[in-house]
């Protein structure tokens, strides 16, 4: 089975998230569990958790179908001591506020050299991180999503991904979680069914589709192969609509959280619909 959703806005509580996404009539959704762009936050109370979790059973999402995102603000792979520090504190607390709503995945972005160390060095560091914060929770895997590669991002290649999940020794608990748009920007094609069956058996023979936990499906305002990072709606960006259908009607994206970060929030209800109807082979395009 297909879990769809979008990525909703948790503004006013988190069990508005819920709330939002079963308006869009989405079977899976991501949302932050505290604001992405703060440091601290305060700790989850037992109210929010209790209501949270309520919402979520009242409109039958599980957590399989929920993909939380963490702060942006967070480097695991930091070149500094103290800044690594930092973000590893404040990663260890995103996967805690998740294991108390009962959540069991965590999606984040794994983390920039700031051209001050190598690229493997930062994935090294990035795995350790992941390491560490495995270490002190449960039942919480680490997600670790594609980039477009822009600034000094990494993570734009298969390849670093697969560098990552060998660093990690608890192998149960790391996945990946694949974005269109980051992997179009990072020159992985997918304009046409050919590019789309290619670009997965790359994806298989470097990380493995068993260590895929969710996908961001986006169209990509930004050029093929440019590492910008730029978001467009379903079949209105360079992707277009083929690489969606084509998702959508293979087995080996069943079960995990199929997630909208597209730019008009107004037509998501819509372009759930629209996936939806395409796991039917006789769908219009
Ligand atoms: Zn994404
Ligand atoms: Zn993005």
């Amino acid at each position: 089975m297909k879990f769809i959703g979008a990525h909703v806005s948790a503004s006013g509580g988190l069990e508005n998230a819920v709330i939002r996404a079963a308006e869009l009539n989405a079977t899976a959704f991501a949302l932050f569990t505290k604001n992405q762009r703060q440091w601290r936050a305060a700790p989850l109370n037992d109210e929010t958790i209790t209501h949270f979790k309520a919402a979520c059973q009242q409109y039958g999402y599980r957590p399989e179908q929920i993909l939380p995102h963490d702060s942006y603000l967070i480097n695991l792979g930091h070149p500094v001591e103290e800044a690594l520090e930092k973000s590893r504190a404040a990663f260890i607390d995103e996967m805690q506020r998740c294991e108390q709503l009962g959540l069991t995945l965590l999606n984040f972005h794994p983390g920039s050299h700031l051209k001050q160390i190598s690229e493997e060095q930062c994935l090294a560091r990035i795995a350790e991180s992941i390491n560490i914060a495995l270490a002190q929770t449960e039942g919480v895997t680490a997600v670790i999503e594609n980039t477009a590669g822009q600034g000094s991002n990494l993570g734009f290649r298969f390849e670093h991904l697969a560098a990552i999940i060998d660093g990690v020794d608890d192998k149960s608990r790391v996945g990946v979680c694949i974005d269109t748009c980051h992997a179009f920007a990072a020159g992985y094609d997918l304009r046409t069914e050919e590019n789309c069956a290619h670009t997965f058996a790359e994806f298989e023979r470097i990380v493995g589709f068993r260590y895929l936990r969710g996908m961001h499906l986006n169209d990509a305002k930004s050029e093929f192969g440019s590492r910008v990072d730029r978001h467009n709606s379903l079949g209105e960006g360079n992707i277009g609509h083929t690489a969606f259908r084509w998702i959508m009607r293979d087995p080996r994206f069943d079960n995990i959280p199929l997630i909208l970060e597209t730019t008009n929030p107004d037509i998501w209800a819509e372009e759930i619909a629209w996936l939806k109807a395409q796991q039917e082979q006789n769908a219009a395009a």
